[in-house]
């Protein structure tokens, strides 16, 4: 019996024919050392471009619906014209896809739930359907023995829609007979990332924004797999990320530690709740280059020990720093405090950084359209806040004083902090 690896595609590796087909390579040549569980998200945007249609079907706005709506059936038609296969089996692709198009069709035809985020999870988790239901059909037709499996039956979950909670007891159930008998798994499955269900509905729910690498960690885990493998633009993880830092150098090895904190950080080429699953088993994870698949990327694993003292820089942009001081200007005792943390966690915003003085407390947040708003306005019931949007979050992680120095000059910085390993700034964007 072949290990089972699980590898991960995500939108950028699947975006056009092209690339369906240089990933078609990747899959073909590990299966005659593997058995592949295949992970693959929506294709480029989708996810982006279904969001549209979600808030146009909620609002109740039929023109913006039907654009938005045919954006997503072009995208996905176009893609199914440039396979590199017959135009009969072209057809056929095409007839499946059709098929699954129409669910969302009827879908949209009925009337929203009240419960944005409830619609939001069941129109958004057909991107990773239609992505899957076209490659693993193409797959097929191109020679390859792949099994569509919708992860729905697989992943359970409960609340909150869009930021879905695993039921590892469940999901371990539902794979338990998989991982005593993992050939009947057959040697190629293909599923998708980001959506589970919600446990006993027929409900469809979402694990947060980019969330297919948790997938394949959640698989990796429960079916013991030989490692998780992550299939990037990038050559694996770097110091920095390289769209910010051309000279970004990539890390050979990684602690799952090192992992972690990069990701808590904000650095987005690992989801976050990714490295958990495979620590606790440990299981390793492998960054690769789906560009340069001969190439080694990065091994995140235990035995990679961190010794490491390159300094790494995460950049998050986009943020707001509040500054929340009490109306009659005394100190923010612990009741204020809890009044803060109760709004920001209300509007479900995560606080990337915290500071107490005297007089006020300050807290750096994504500066989020739909969220910043409410919580501003329930926060001046309370309090007085002052806020300062333009500001980006600069982290630095294995800090030294030239470093922050040559990070730092010219710039205005709005607020800082510091431990041992780790150097952050709050300063404004230019
Ligand atoms: P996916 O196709 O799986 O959605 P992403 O676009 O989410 O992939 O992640 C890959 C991107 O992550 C890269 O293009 C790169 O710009 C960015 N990135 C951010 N930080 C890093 C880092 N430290 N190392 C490598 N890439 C990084
Ligand atoms: N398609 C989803 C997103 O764009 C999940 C993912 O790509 O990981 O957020
Ligand atoms: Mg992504």
């Amino acid at each position: 019996m072949k290990p089972l690896k699980i590898y991960k595609f995500g939108g950028a590796s699947i975006q056009d024919a092209p690339s369906m087909a240089r990933i078609r390579g990747i899959i073909a040549s590990a299966l005659n050392q593997f058995q592949l569980v295949v992970v693959v998200s929506a294709l480029g945007k989708t996810t982006n471009a279904l969001e549209k249609v979600v808030l146009a079907w909620h609002q109740n706005q039929s023109e913006e619906l039907q654009q938005a709506l045919e954006f997503v059936a072009q995208t996905h038609r176009e893609l199914i014209c440039e396979l590199d296969i017959s135009d009969r089996a072209k057809e056929q692709v095409r007839r499946s896809f059709d098929i699954r198009f129409a669910q969302l069709e009827v879908l949209l035809t009925s009337p929203p739930h009240s419960n944005y985020n409830l619609n939001y999870d069941q129109v958004v988790s057909f991107g990773e359907l239609f992505s899957t239901t076209i490659f693993c059909e193409y797959l097929v037709l191109s020679g390859l023995q792949a099994r569509f499996q919708d992860v729905r039956e697989w992943i359970i979950t409960e609340e909150p829609f869009r930021e879905a909670r695993i039921v590892w007891e469940e999901t371990e159930k539902v794979l338990q007979p998989f991982v005593q008998h993992p050939n009947s798994l057959g040697p190629l499955t293909i599923t998708q990332g980001f959506i589970g269900s919600v446990r006993g509905t027929e409900l469809t729910s979402t694990l947060g924004r980019e969330g297919s690498d948790y997938t394949g960690a959640i698989l990796a885990s429960v079916l013991n797999a030989k490692s998780l493998t992550i299939w990037k633009d990038v050559a694996g993880v770097m110091n920095a990320d390289p769209r910010l830092f051309p000279n970004a150098i990539k890390f050979d090895v990684l602690s799952y530690r090192e992992a972690i904190e990069m990701t808590y950080y904000g650095a987005t080429v690992i989801h976050p709740k990714t490295i958990k699953p495979l620590e606790n088993k440990g299981i390793p994870l492998e960054v690769n280059s789906f560009l340069r698949p001969d190439l080694i990327g990065t091994i995140v694993s235990a035995d990679a020990i961190s010794i490491h003292h390159t300094p790494c820089y995460i950049v998050v942009k986009n943020q707001i720093l509040l500054s929340i001081s009490s109306k009659d200007f005394s100190f923010i005792a612990e009741p204020g405090l809890s009044a803060i943390f109760q709004a920001i966690s209300e509007v479900g915003l995560r606080v990337r950084l915290m500071q107490n003085s005297a007089i006020s407390f300050s807290v750096v947040l994504d500066n989020d359209a739909f969220k910043i708003p409410g919580l501003l306005q329930s926060l001046k019931e309370k309090f007085r806040v002052k806020f300062n949007e333009n500001v980006e979050l600069w982290t630095i992680r294995h800090y030294t004083p030239e470093v922050i120095q040559s990070t730092t000059e010219g710039k205005t910085i709005l607020m800082e902090q510091r431990n041992r390993e780790t150097a952050q700034f709050v300063m404004e964007t230019k």
